[in-house]
């Protein structure tokens, strides 16, 4: 198990590096999260021991358990990338470094409020909807200026930058351009906020090309996820 977990780590590591390359890119510059969901904690302890710093959730509960699991890995970044109800906020903000899913003011507002005295402040990106169906989260490109804003206004939350998932049913080059466009729009208000977290199994070499800073990747790496229970 922890060979082939291993073989696909360096395999997407060089397949990532290899992109950045062709890109005219520093591979340096790019973080890789490998996204957990669904696996178990041992998962987690397995990807550390092979150098993983960076790993990803989807789901709030879940995350926070794995948290718990993992709290003697004192230097693992837990990245929340799902959608946030704002009644959890205050359970996200207490496991992740990074919530890469803002996508209304309320949110912002919400996390905001439930920092703790002395606590850091929290990297947060606004994601923006892709798509026409606003079921799959994110912000309307329409509505980004005025919600980085307001997170900009947010005293608690650093906004970092733009996190956006392809659609379905465009190609993932040509998704990326557009992202990269509303990514100079963000960058007009909140010139820091240089992150762009885009890029999934399938999709990362385009999302390399088109400037992503931050790719989620899974089941290259973790294999196929497990049903959830
Ligand atoms: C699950 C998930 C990923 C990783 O997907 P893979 O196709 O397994 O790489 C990336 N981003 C988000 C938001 C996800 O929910």
């Amino acid at each position: 198990m922890q060979d082939q977990l291993a073989r696909r780590l360096t395999e997407i590591d060089d397949r990532i590096a290899a992109a950045a390359r062709d890109a005219g890119r520093d591979p340096a510059e790019l973080t890789r999260i490998v996204v957990t969901k669904f696996h178990p904690a041992s998962l987690v302890e397995e990807l550390y021991a092979l150098g993983v710093r960076d790993v990803g959730e989807n789901r709030q509960q879940e995350m926070t358990a794995k948290t718990a699991e993992t709290a003697a890995l004192v230097d693992l970044r837990w990245h929340f990338i799902g959608q946030a109800q704002t009644n959890k906020a205050r359970a996200v903000r207490a496991a992740a470094s990074v919530v890469h899913t803002v996508d209304r003011a309320r949110l912002a507002d919400a996390l905001d409020r439930a920092a703790e005295p002395g606590q850091d402040v929290l990297d947060v990106l606004v994601q923006v909807n892709m798509t026409d169906d606003p079921e799959r989260g994110g912000v309307a490109p329409d509505g980004l200026v005025a919600l980085a804003e307001h997170v900009s206004g947010c005293s608690t939350l650093k906004l970092r930058g733009l996190m956006a998932v392809a659609p379905l049913d465009e190609e993932p080059a040509r998704a990326f351009a557009r992202l990269h466009g509303y990514a100079e729009r963000l960058r007009a208000v909140a010139p820091e906020a240089r992150w762009i977290s885009a890029g999934m199994t399938g999709d990362f070499t385009e999302a390399i090309q088109a400037g992503a800073t931050h790719l989620r990747i899974g089941s290259a790496i973790t294999g196929p996820r497990p049903l959830r229970g």
